[in-house]
Parts: structure tokens; sequence; C-alpha cells
């Protein structure tokens, strides 16, 4: 399995950081978990062709998580690409029916395989397993589990510290991708997200190899080392702040 970090920012711009984008490569399967801003030219700077992805994949309908989206279906189409498959929560089928009425151009471009998920779903994407868990942020969202014949990967979504990863990771995981968006000093003022403390806290007794800070807002961009020192305090395994362009191998 090969995990490519698209975008690593948050909901405002950042010099150095797309929105949310990260690429999973698992066998045949290129499965794109989110498309906020920039996850495109990322892609094309990655050297990763986009009519190769076969699944996108959503953990919630926050702009800096879909609103990419169809931009790339428009790419794809003109790329030759005709048949995509896409999950996500819940709402995705009616959002993706309500974008479609606002760009009609776009109806009947590719053929849109659509699955909605929900708390506790277990489907296969090509041969990979993928599990989802309710996450806890001020829209509901998913995090998901993708597991292969080797290797796993969990990705939180944007999300407080929430039971849904836990169970995600309670068994063997290669690969924890989690938001930390603020520091502990902002926790406070933002309760949907993830400050270094809380992380420390969900993950020190989790069985993860290694532990990927991701969704950083501007005033967390410049407290990292602030942050990875904290959760070293609770977590024993690698801690890896997420940039764009990143590539893990597992
Ligand atoms: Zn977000």
């Amino acid at each position: 399995m090969r995990v490519t970090i698209l975008g690593s920012g948050f909901a405002v711009p950042s010099p150095n950081r797309a929105q949310t984008g990260i690429l999973v490569e698992t066998g045949k399967n290129r499965v794109l978990i989110d498309c906020g801003a920039g996850v495109l030219q990322r892609m094309a700077q990655a050297g990763n062709d986009i009519t190769g992805i076969t699944h996108v994949l959503f953990t919630h309908h926050h702009l800096d998580h879909d609103g990419e989206f169809m931009s790339l279906l428009k790419a794809m189409w003109l790329k030759g690409k005709r048949e995509l498959m896409v999950l996500g929560p819940s709402e995705t089928e009616e959002w993706l029916t309500k974008l479609m009425d606002a760009y009609p151009y776009m109806k009947g471009r590719l053929d849109l395989d659509i699955t909605c998920l929900e708390d506790a779903s277990q489907v296969s994407v090509g041969g990979a397993h993928l599990e989802a868990r309710r996450n806890k942020h001020a829209l509901d969202g998913l995090a998901y589990r993708i597991q292969d014949d080797k290797d796993s990967v969990v990705f939180s979504g944007d999300t407080a510290p929430c039971e849904g990863v836990k169970k995600l990771c309670d068994k063997s995981t290669d690969l924890l991708i989690h938001e930390c968006s603020f520091l502990d000093s902002e926790g406070e003022r933002f309760p949907d997200h993830t400050t270094p403390k809380g992380l420390g806290e969900l993950v020190e007794n989790l069985p993860v190899r290694r532990l990927v800070l991701t969704h950083f807002s501007p005033a967390s961009e410049n407290g990292i080392e602030e942050m990875v020192s904290v959760i070293a305090r609770y977590f024993k395994g690698e801690i890896i702040p997420a940039e764009d362009l990143m590539v893990l191998e597992l």
C-alpha cells in the first residue's frame, strides 16, 4: 500500500498546503479520499494521472473536503475516463444530484456508481476492505479504515477525538492519519477539531505504528514542533507531520 498526502491544509489558504486530499494505492485501486481545493494540481505534481483514480471517498461534505470534485469529474471526462465509484456519508447521493443540477452539462459524462455509507458500514473497494465509523464533527462525518492483505491505513476525517477512530484502530494499524487542526491553546474555540493533547490521549494505548498529523490551520502550522512534542508524551510510535506530496510506503 502506498499513501500520498496531496493536501494537508485547512479551509483557509496556505502557501504550502492544499486542502484535504489523500491518495491510497492498494493493488489495482487508486482511492482518493476527499477532494478539496488544490488537490487536482497536487495529483499532477505527484505524477499521478487522474484517470487512474478508481474510487473517490468522502469523509464529509464541507467545502475543504469536496470543493474540487466537480472539477475533477470534468478533467476526468476531458481525459476520456467514463466511470468512477463514489463513496461517502448518507447525504453524498443528494449532494451530487444537486451539483449535477447546478452544472447540467456534466450530467451523464461519467457513469458514477454511488455508495452511501454509515457508521459500521463495511464494503469492498476493489480487493481491499473499507470500514466506516462515525466521527465527531459539526457535520455528520465518517472516519475510514482501508485494509488490504498486508497493510492498513485509517483516516480520521475532521473530528474531535472520538470513539469511531478508536474502534477503527482497535487492531494493529500501520498508519493512522489524524487531523490536528489546532494548538491546545486554541482548542476551546474549536470543539469539532483535535488538538495535540486530545490526540495524544486518544492514541496512547492504540496499536498504531505510525501517526501522521494533518489538516493544519495557519496558526498551528507554526507550532508543529510543539504539537509533536505534546503527542510524544503519550504516543511512542513514529509521529509524522504531513506535508503536501509526502509519500508513505507501508
Ligand atoms: Zn476540513
